[in-house]
C-alpha cells in the first residue's frame, strides 16, 4: 500500500450470495464491529437485485456499494441486462468488470470488458477491472504477458484522467475460491507490472494514483502480508467477505499499514 498517492480499497464480492433480507442482516452485524476511523475505503459488491437494499443499509456506515456487472449499452432490447446509468441512479459507486467467472462462464472477452469500462466511466461509476492468469498460463511462464494484454485491452481509449477513477484487481484464476493464495512476492510482481503498463501508457503520475488490488482467497491470516506490498492497495475478497467478522479483520489489516 502507498496511501500517500492512492486510495486503499477493501471490497467484498458477494457473487450470487445473500438475499435482500440477508443483506440487511449483514449490515446490522457489521455496524457495531466496523472500525470508526478507516484508512481505507470499504466497498460491498452485491447481486443486482440487492443493490437498493444495500445502498440504504450501508449509507450511514460510510461503506460504498458496488455492482458485480453491467451491460455496456445505454438502453434498449437487452432482456435481463442492467445499464451503467441504472446503477448510478441507485446510488451505486463501483462496478466489477471482467471478473474471471464472467470471462469463463459467460464468454466475456477483452473487447466486451473494454466496452463495459467505457460505459461505466461515462456514467460516473468507478470500474473495478479484474485481470488474472490461469494456472496453465502461470506454468507456461506467460503470466505477465497475459496480464499486460488484459490491462491494455481493458483501458484502450480511456484517457489518463479517467484511468485515475479505475481500480485494477489482480486475481489469479487459480487462487479464486480455492483457498490457494498467491504468495506476497507473486502478487507484488504482477501488481508492479500492472502499474508499469499504466506508466508506459499514461506516465508516472497517473500510474501512481491508480489503486491496484489483489484478489484470490484473501483472508484474515494472509491480508496483512499482502497489503504490506508497495503496489497492493487493497483487496477484492470473495468468500471471506460474506462473514462480517472476517471482513472486518481484513479491513483492520488495511488500517494498520
Ligand atoms: C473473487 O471472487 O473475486 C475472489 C477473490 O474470491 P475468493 O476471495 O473467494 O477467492
Amino acid at each position: 500500500m502507498n496511501t500517500r498517492y492512492r486510495k486503499t480499497i477493501i471490497a467484498g464480492n458477494w457473487k450470487m450470495n445473500k438475499t435482500a433480507t440477508e443483506t440487511k442482516k449483514f449490515a446490522e452485524e457489521l455496524k457495531p464491529i466496523l472500525p470508526k476511523a478507516k484508512r481505507c475505503e470499504v466497498v460491498v459488491c452485491v447481486p443486482a437485485c440487492n443493490l437498493s437494499t444495500a445502498v440504504r443499509a450501508f449509507r450511514d456506515m460510510r461503506v460504498s456499494v458496488g455492482a458485480e456487472n453491467l451491460y455496456f449499452e445505454k438502453s434498449g432490447a437487452y432482456t435481463g441486462e442492467v445499464s451503467a446509468e441504472m446503477l448510478k441512479d441507485l446510488g451505486v459507486k463501483y462496478v466489477i468488470i471482467g471478473h474471471s467467472e464472467r470471462r469463463q462462464l459467460f464468454g466475456e472477452t477483452d473487447i466486451i470488458v473494454n466496452k463495459k469500462v467505457h460505459a461505466a466511466l461515462e456514467a460516473g461509476l468507478n470500474p473495478i477491472i479484474c485481470v488474472g492468469e490461469s494456472l496453465e498460463e502461470r506454468e507456461m511462464g506467460i503470466t505477465l504477458d497475459r496480464i499486460t494484454l488484459q490491462v491494455k485491452a481493458a483501458l484502450a481509449g480511456v484517457s489518463g484522467d479517467k484511468i485515475r477513477k479505475c481500480v485494477i484487481a489482480y486475481e489469479p484464476i487459480w487462487a479464486i475460491g480455492t483457498g490457494r493464495t498467491a504468495t506476497a512476492e507473486q502478487a507484488a510482481e504482477v501488481c508492479n507490472e500492472i502499474r508499469a503498463v499504466i506508466r508506459n501508457m499514461h506516465g508516472a503520475r497517473t500510474a501512481r494514483s491508480v489503486t491496484i488490488q489483489y484478489g484470490g482467497s484473501m483472508n484474515p491470516s494472509n491480508a496483512e502480508e499482502l497489503l504490506a506490498q508497495q503496489d497492493i492497495d487493497g483487496g477484492l475478497i470473495g468468500g471471506a467477505a460474506l462473514d462480517p467478522a472476517k471482513f472486518v479483520s481484513i479491513i483492520s489489516a488495511a488500517n494498520q499499514e
